[in-house]
């Protein structure tokens, strides 16, 4: 006890347990204000204060020269110490995780980034998609067929007899190995070839390409895209075409849109019907896209001519149809006020990246 008492009140001692204290104070104020701005820093860190000869390991290795009595305290204090440099390290180490990894000031993190250049939609396969829902929405389901077709499906079951003037209507391209197969003229030949298939009723909506030996101007094109409809069934008439049109004009236009028909000549359709629209530019007052009459025309309408329906087994008798068909170029045309058809192929960017907003 005496011995004890003696070391418990040993000046020397005690003065030398007062500074090791002390300094632990000073390594602690080290440590919260401790950064590590970069690995190798945090590194540092690491070895100063916890690495094998650092300095929680050699201040525990004075454990030995605590007087017994001193111990437990300055086992607490060591515990409280590794610990504060323990949490300091994995604190350091997630903030550097975080951080960049590039500590190169030359470059300024908060700039935006360069917008991916994105494509857009062409202007054809736009309207082709709207009319195409459009009518959709009236229950018409989409067929297609091939672009290149012999005389029949492009016009002998169209009632346009070998001789008949009406042929000449439409200048063709013959596929010069075999002159009985040509590049289609309309896509006519899909509604030949679905109704061939005798599936009744029948109400779908026909876009594709069709091709015409034609000088391209600005108004004219030797390829463009079409959309034809055909609706056949019993008990069809023209006011059923007329309202179905209707319904697409105001869709596809707006309400306010006006609409006359004009009675027309098709070998295919009895009656025949051109329709027009209320100028969009001028409201109907008359401009020079209009050639100021007020109107413009937009497709071709008509009853099925008996004759057609009889050269695809339909029976005339029973059933009735109606079929109408459009130009895409010349409706993206007036919705999008392009005033020439061949920019349409020519992939200009400076054109096409104009619908880039447009779904
Ligand atoms: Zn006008």
């Amino acid at each position: 006890m005496a011995v004890e008492n003696t070391a418990l009140f040993n000046p020397i001692i005690f003065a030398r347990m007062e500074q090791l204290l002390q300094q632990i104070e000073e390594y602690k104020k080290e440590i919260v204000q401790a950064e590590a701005p970069d690995a190798e820093a945090l590194e540092a860190f690491r070895i100063k204060y916890l690495g094998t000869k650092g300095l929680v390991k050699t201040l525990m290795g004075e454990m030995k020269n605590v007087p017994n009595e001193q111990k437990r305290e300055f086992g607490q204090v060591m515990n409280g110490f590794k610990l504060l440099a323990e949490e300091k390290y994995e604190a350091l180490k997630s903030a550097a995780d975080d951080s960049p990894l590039t500590t190169d000031d030359s470059l300024d993190w908060s700039l935006p980034g360069d917008p991916l250049p994105l494509g857009s939609r062409h202007p054809i396969s736009l309207v082709r998609n709207q009319i195409v829902s459009i009518f959709k929405r009236l229950g018409f389901a989409v067929a297609e067929g091939p672009e290149i077709e012999d005389d029949w499906h492009n016009f002998g079951a169209l009632n346009l007899p070998e001789d008949h003037p009406a042929r000449d209507m439409q200048d063709t391209f013959y596929i010069s190995q075999n002159p009985a197969w040509m590049l289609r003229t309309h896509t006519s030949n899909v509604q030949i070839r679905e109704m061939e298939k005798g599936k009744l009723p029948i109400r779908l909506i026909m876009p594709g390409r069709v091709y015409r030996n034609e000088t391209i101007s600005a108004r004219a094109h030797c390829f463009f895209h079409q959309v034809e409809g055909l609706y056949v069934a019993e008990n069809v008439s023209f006011a059923d075409l007329k309202q179905t049109l209707y319904f697409f004009v105001k869709e596809m236009f707006g309400q306010d849109v006006k609409v006359r028909f004009r009675p027309s000549y098709f070998p295919f359709t009895e009656p025949s019907a051109e329709m027009d629209i209320s100028c969009l530019i001028c409201g109907g007052k008359g401009c020079n896209v209009c050639k100021q009459t007020g109107w413009v025309e937009i497709l071709g309408c008509g009853m099925v001519h008996p004759n057609v329906l009889q050269n695809c087994g339909i029976d005339p008798n029973k059933y009735t149809g109606f079929a109408f068909g459009m130009g895409i170029e010349r409706i993206t045309m007036l919705k999008y006020q392009v005033k020439d058809l061949r920019l349409f192929s020519e992939n200009d960017v400076r054109f096409l990246k104009q619908f880039t907003a447009a779904i």
